[in-house]
């Protein structure tokens, strides 16, 4: 199943940036967001947030399986 993801471009503290997948809890609190399009693991979508943002991570809510502490 193709879901859309997008990146937080405000960075966390540590200076990374968060990949989310549409409908994440914690899209209120995203202020500024860039599309990466339709994936089908979050992992491919890091991927593609990586070419932009090198220290793109998943969000730990909506990406769980590829997030890392
Ligand atoms: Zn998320």
């Amino acid at each position: 199943m193709l879901l859309y993801y997008y990146v937080n471009t405000t960075p966390k503290i540590d200076g990374r940036y968060e990949v989310h997948a549409i409908g994440c809890v914690q899209t209120p609190l995203i202020k500024t967001s860039s599309p990466l399009g339709e994936f089908a693991s979050c992992q491919e979508a890091i991927n593609a947030a990586q070419l932009n943002y090198p220290k793109a991570t998943g969000c730990y809510y909506c990406c769980k399986e590829c997030y890392t502490s």
